[in-house]
């Protein structure tokens, strides 16, 4: 069977149907250039719901993103293509070496902060140090395969004695090759040791409430060349807000990206595999006591308890760990 013959006017409606395409295609909205457009790179310094900051060698760039880009976290190193002076859009992601994301709504994981290189963990002789969160932060540091530092603020609360006691209390996980540094936001000087570990280093701060986390961003960003003002004048939203996740790249070396999502990160769900990169120093004992059984209590032939006896495992260590255990699903 032949073609079907076109009336006069189906031929004119398709010809007006290919013109508005060939319209359509040759419009190009403000914000998105056309291919030819240059590509650069870029990391984003700010992310606030739709608009990024882009640090493109020293310069901020104003970006919105293209759709599909949806999941882009401070810290991601991007393509970008200018559009105006000072104004750009984001086109493309490049590999991330690490994500850090919680649990949105949808289900889905809802990054908070990309290409992180280490995870500094505060604590404080007040407010008490909580229970295992400890160890529930170096967790998320051994799935991320990233440097985990041990940071006791508030040293101008306590004597020089008082001090060694309670770096004392963390030299067990000195052994396990976390470094554990004494840092105050009140005292001159107070956090150099903090300031030469972040160099070099893209980092996150976590924590529990009330030991100094703000105090310590604070004190740490407020050397760097700020990007507060600039997003307000650029978009309109009122002063950098502080939902906002931001990384500083910080005068005396080094990038910290924070938010409050990030600062109150909390361990989510716990696998086995999981708790073995956490526990290295138990999870290469598992499996050789005399018993398969063995609750590492009081069974003849514990390589566990052998271990507690000769120090190379710390008793909060396995608590702990037992503790993680009944977490498991
Ligand atoms: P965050 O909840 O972890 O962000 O803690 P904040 O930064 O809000 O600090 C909680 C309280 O501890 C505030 O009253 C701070 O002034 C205080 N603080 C923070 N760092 C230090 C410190 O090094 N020494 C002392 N004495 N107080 C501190």
């Amino acid at each position: 069977m032949g073609r079907p013959r076109l009336t006069q006017q189906q031929r004119a409606r398709i010809a007006q149907t290919r013109q508005a395409r060939r319209l359509r295609q040759a419009e190009q909205p403000v914000d998105q250039p056309s291919v030819e457009v240059a590509t650069q790179l870029g990391r984003v310094v700010v992310r606030y719901g739709q608009t990024v900051v882009v640090d493109a060698a020293g310069e901020s760039m104003l970006c919105t993103l293209r759709q599909h880009l949806d999941g882009i976290a401070c810290g991601d190193h991007v393509r970008w293509q200018a559009t105006e002076v000072g104004k750009g859009v984001v086109v493309g992601i490049e590999p991330r070496t690490t994500v850090l994301s919680r649990p949105a709504f949808n289900g889905q994981e809802k990054p908070l902060a990309a290409n992180i290189t280490q995870l500094i963990v505060v604590l404080a002789v007040k407010p008490k140090v909580a229970g295992y969160l400890l160890d529930q932060y170096l967790i998320v540091a051994a799935q991320l395969q990233i440097r985990a530092v041990i940071c006791l603020n508030k040293a101008d609360l306590l004597t020089p004695d008082q001090q060694a006691g309670f770096r004392a209390r963390f030299a067990h996980y000195v052994q396990l090759g976390h470094a554990v540094i004494q840092v105050s936001c009140k005292q001159p000087g107070g956090l150099q040791p903090l300031r030469t570990l972040l160099a070099e280093h893209t980092s996150i701060l976590v924590g529990q409430s009330g030991v100094g986390k703000s105090s310590l961003i604070n004190a740490l960003s407020s050397q760097s060349a700020t990007l507060e003002g600039e997003l307000s004048a650029a978009t309109g939203l009122g002063r950098h807000t502080t939902s906002a996740s931001t990384l500083y790249r910080l005068a005396s070396g080094g990038e910290l990206i924070d938010s409050p999502g990030v600062r109150s990160f909390r361990l989510g769900k716990l696998t086995r595999h999981m708790l073995e990169q956490g526990y290295p120093e138990l999870s290469a004992l598992l499996g050789h006591c005399r018993f398969n059984d063995c609750q590492h209590d009081s069974e003849p032939g514990c390589v566990v308890q052998t271990s507690l006896a000769d120090g190379t495992v710390h008793p909060e260590r396995l608590a702990s760990f037992q503790h993680m255990v009944e977490r498991l699903d």
